[in-house]
């Protein structure tokens, strides 16, 4: 189980939310009941701070929903099992861009960071496409 603590105004006030969930699916029906379905669905976890909080012991996660505005506070990151990565093209050389930090097979070329179109939009993904945040087993930004 992780924990959930919404983001308040204060540390006390936010401790005084904490519920337990189970998955990234359980966190969202949370999040639907607080927000909306169509925000919760926008869930995703990130590592936040440094370290373990000596406040509570968690190895703190922020709940991130929408564009990017910090919703609360996971002890634990909770990965997407339907968030997949995609294909994007550099718009120098026109080649598919590699996912970021990861190494492709020797028989296919990609648009690798070498490439000066590699950090332009569309920026790469971090997943192949056929790869699950949850079959990668970290938290993504992309
Ligand atoms: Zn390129």
């Amino acid at each position: 189980m992780v924990k959930f603590r919404q983001h308040r105004g204060g540390y006390a006030e936010s401790m005084a939310t904490v519920v337990e969930v189970s998955s990234m699916a359980d966190l969202q029906t949370v999040l639907a009941d607080w927000l909306g379905a169509e925000v919760a669905k926008t869930a995703r976890t990130l590592p936040y701070g440094s370290g373990v909080d000596v406040r509570n012991g968690w190895n703190t996660h922020v709940v991130l929903v929408g564009a990017g505005n910090a919703v609360g506070f996971t002890d634990g990151p909770l990965l997407r099992t339907d968030y997949y990565g995609y294909e994007a093209d550099c718009a120098v050389c026109g080649v598919t861009k590699q996912p970021v930090g990861r190494s492709a097979p020797m028989r296919f070329y990609y648009c690798t960071s070498d490439c000066p179109g590699y950090h332009q939009e569309p920026l790469p993904s971090n997943l192949w496409p056929d790869e699950s945040e949850s079959d990668f087993g970290y938290p993504v930004v992309r």
